[in-house]
């Protein structure tokens, strides 16, 4: 019979009690037994609303205290070396996650295209693995004490080898395979032997380009792993298998879990390429976003997989784990019903997962209240004037050009005569420090403790503070400081129509650290100039220049949860128009330097490259929308954190700002080779402080670094900033490496 299933569940809990747990053991205020019991608890607490959504197939060992990639580092034994003389298993785990002073931190990057981070498994050349099976199992039983037998969720073994890090050289991670499946297949047999009937493993490579080596190991993976154990449901996400679906669809498994979310179009290919008796688990709610599903539309997709595979094969499931999803739409109290009405989020989606296999099972009719709520609210949601605004629409569909006036050249020859900045300028890259005062005042303002005038007198005291000290410093083009806000993209979004924030929704992003993405629900309009007050208000108090800063449209687009019905490229050119006014009416209000920041605009890359070219079109050209309303001296301004630039040169390029900030202390200036290769003409700024740790960089630091960047970028090219914003720093540091920074810049003059 058709199943209902779940492929994973939220980690931190409704009220982020892991996070509180976790930080509290961190701080050292409670100890090992209580992490665990925090942890215990919210297990069981989620398998029991998993069981009480009427999900059939419940995953274990999805849960994790960090992180799962970590936890698979762990479970095969690949500690690093650094940490392998901590005995104590939770303090070598959370030293492998956040490093101590003798061992730094192993590195971290975002999992595939979400803002979930995971540890990046460190190999060797000789890596021994070895089964350390305790979570897995402990969690498998832990549930079997609850009456459940559930899935367990494996990372696989070619993913997890394919996301590792090379410690050595001369060879790759997947050298390891051989070494690496024994302890797999011994895991699966322990699993077997405890009652596991069906492991989940999760093989999300393959949505990706793989090459000809991934392939094989696939191939050699699970012939082995196939026959050691429980049936196995080898499960994808994120995307299409495209040119994977016939390898995917061979590989020698009980079961395959397809995204037909994010990639409907490939059920046909799938349906074609499935070997008859296979499992396939269709995800047809969306794992990652928080929009109701039309049930309608769902249950046609999965009644065109039981038409042809019959019901006995067929499972029906979120598109990924819910993970990416807040918990419970119930406990957002302050949202207004009829937003509301258009939401699900991980209880809300299992129901649907339930209603759906339930009208499977047993007809439509025995499902009805569910399908006729989501026919009520899709309909609703397609005819809301607060979703669909003409004049909005009017606008962005409107021609503008989106290159500037000028050429750079000729811009920054007028932008030289107007700012008659000396070489090397310096400047920083927006925020200063969110003392636990800016906090406070800001908490209080939000309860009503604090009235408007006195919050805004209280964030001019601090803004005239910062120009003071910048002044003093003597950096050359000055920022206001940022201390208005909250966060880069929630503060424009609370001033942006169509827009709207959850009390509870959040969202794990690494370890302990949660956000709570903006809803872009609607079409976007600003309704009032969003920034201008605090940059002519800072400007007003000093000769110096006075940068103005804003969020770019792709970022605000990047970390938010986007409406799905009207393509994201339309979106986000809505947030670029807005930003496009905001830039214009500062420019109005005499700030001739902008910068528009898009540290999100990398990470919004497609998980294929044919889908590459297609996105940075879009993404390129909302920045230039925001950006191509000025005259040609003003200045633009835009900020990247750290990433890959050398596979996205032309698209950066095209950007086409006057300057550029990025993030390359930690690399050592070796990110700036890309701009070296490129021939990269306009003006950047290479960050030469690591402000995400606490050391001051003194100027001979910094001054190398400049000297490195100097071979290859001419020096007329070369600004000098921080690498990215000082809002999570204290002002004795920032004061501190500031001066360094300044002397090492005019060190530099003076050396020409
Ligand atoms: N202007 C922002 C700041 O300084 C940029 C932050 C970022 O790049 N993530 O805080
Ligand atoms: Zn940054």
């Amino acid at each position: 019979m058709t199943r209902s299933a779940n492929l994973g569940f939220s980690r931190i809990g409704l009220n982020r009690e892991l996070k509180k747990a976790l930080e509290s053991y961190w701080k050292g205020e409670s100890d090992t037994a209580a992490l665990h019991a925090t942890a215990a608890g919210l297990r069981a607490r989620h398998w029991s609303l998993q069981r009480e959504a009427g999900i059939a197939v419940i995953p274990s060992n999805d849960f994790s205290l960090y992180d799962h990639v970590l936890d698979t580092s762990v479970l095969v034994g690949a500690i690093p070396p650094r940490f392998a003389g901590i005995a104590d298993p939770d303090a070598r785990y959370f030293a492998m996650a956040r490093g101590t002073d003798a061992a730094p931190a192993m590195e971290m990057t975002k999992w595939f295209d979400t803002n979930y981070h995971f540890i990046v498994p460190e190999l060797h050349r000789d890596q021994a693995f070895a089964l350390n099976a305790g979570k897995p199992l402990n969690h498998f039983r832990e549930a079997q004490a609850l009456g459940l037998v559930t899935r367990p969720v494996i990372l696989g073994p070619v993913t997890f080898l394919s996301l590792a890090k090379a410690k050595d050289d001369g060879f790759e991670p997947l050298d390891l395979l051989d070494a690496l499946l024994p302890v797999y297949a011994e895991l699966l047999a322990q699993l077997k032997a405890e009652g596991a009937d069906w492991v989940q493993i999760d093989e999300p490579v393959l949505v990706l380009d793989l090459s000809s080596r991934q392939q094989a190991a696939l191939e050699k993976a699970y012939a082995v792993l196939g026959k050691a154990g429980p049936d196995i449901l080898l499960t994808t996400y994120f995307g299409d298998l495209r040119d994977n679906t016939e390898l995917a669809a061979r590989l020698p498994v009980a079961g395959l879990h397809i995204d037909l979310v994010r990639a409907p179009g490939q059920l046909d290919a799938v349906l074609a390429a499935l070997p008859a008796g296979k499992t396939l688990s269709v995800g047809v709610v969306d794992g990652r976003n928080i929009w109701r599903t039309d049930l309608d539309a769902a249950f046609g997709l999965v009644s065109r997989v039981w038409d042809h595979i019959g019901p006995d094969c067929l499972e029906i499931a979120p598109s990924c784990s819910l993970l990416h999803s807040p918990v419970d739409l119930d406990a957002e109290t302050a949202l207004d019903a009829e937003l509301k009405s258009w939401l699900a989020f991980a209880r809300q989606k299992l129901e649907e997962v339930a209603a759906l296999t339930t009208a499977q099972q047993r007809g439509r009719g025995a499902a009805r209240t569910a399908f006729e709520a989501s026919a009520a609210a899709i309909a609703a949601h397609k005819a809301s004037a607060r979703i669909h605004r003409p004049e909005v629409k009017a606008r962005a569909a409107q021609a503008i050009a989106l290159d500037r006036n000028s050429s750079f050249a000729s811009r920054r020859e007028k932008q030289r005569a107007r700012f008659n900045l000396p070489d090397y300028p310096t400047t920083t890259i927006g925020s200063f420090p969110q003392t636990k005062e800016v906090r406070q005042a800001r908490a209080a303002f939000k309860k009503g403790q604090l009235d408007r005038a006195g919050y805004d007198a209280f964030l001019e005291q601090q803004t005239e503070r910062a120009i003071r000290i910048q002044e003093e410093l003597g950096l050359d083009v000055l920022v206001h400081g940022e201390f208005e806000r909250n966060d880069m993209v929630e503060y424009f979004g609370e001033q942006l129509d169509g827009f709207a924030f959850t009390r509870n929704g959040w969202v794990q992003s690494y370890g302990s650290r949660c956000v709570k993405p903006p809803v872009i629900y609607g079409d976007v309009s600003r309704p009032a100039p969003m920034t201008v007050r605090w940059s002519a208000f800072a400007a007003s108090l000093t000769d110096r220049h006075m940068k103005g800063m804003l969020t770019g449209p792709v970022t605000i687009l990047q970390w938010s949860f986007v409406r799905v019905d009207q393509p994201r490229a339309e979106t986000c050119r809505q947030i670029g128009l807005a930003i496009r006014q905001e830039v214009l009416d500062l420019e109005q209000a005499g700030i001739g330097i902008i910068q528009i920041d898009e540290p999100a605009l990398r990470e919004g890359l497609p998980l294929r490259r044919s889908d590459w070219d297609a996105y940075l079109r879009w993404a390129v050209d909302c920045f230039r929308l925001s950006a191509s309303g000025v005259a040609d001296d003003t200045q633009i301004h835009t900020h990247m954190c750290y990433a890959e630039f050398n596979d996205i040169m032309p698209a950066i390029a095209a950007m086409d700002a006057d300057v550029i900030s990025i993030e390359t202390s930690r690399s050592d200036m070796e990110l700036l080779e890309a701009f070296r290769d490129f021939n990269y003409p306009n003006e950047i700024g290479p960050g030469v402080w690591d402000i995400h740790a606490p050391r001051v960089p003194d100027q001979a630091d910094m001054l190398a670094l400049l000297r490195k960047a100097g071979r290859g970028i001419a020096p007329d090219q070369l600004w000098v900033n921080p690498d990215c914003g000082l809002k999570t720093r204290g002002w004795p540091e920032v004061n501190a490496a500031l001066q360094n920074l300044v002397a090492a810049a005019k060190a530099l003059r003076s050396a020409a």
